[in-house]
């Protein structure tokens, strides 16, 4: 009888923090949903700032917000 203590199938939900950068243009690891872009159809468009950018810009994470 062997016991399963499979942890290494756990991926987490570490997805955020790695993307593109839609304010250099370019894959960034600190990319963050910085503003959400609302579409009559369909669903809404997301733009990502990494945090050079965001500081230079001033941006706050949607997630950062009250
Ligand atoms: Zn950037």
């Amino acid at each position: 009888m062997a016991e399963t203590t499979d942890t290494s199938t756990r991926t987490g939900d570490g997805r955020q923090g790695y993307g593109w950068c839609h304010w250099h243009r370019g894959h960034s690891q600190t990319a963050r949903l910085v503003q959400i872009i609302e579409q009559s159809s369909g669903p809404g468009a997301g733009l990502y700032a990494c945090a050079p950018c965001r500081e230079q810009r001033g941006l706050t994470p949607v997630a950062d917000r009250p």
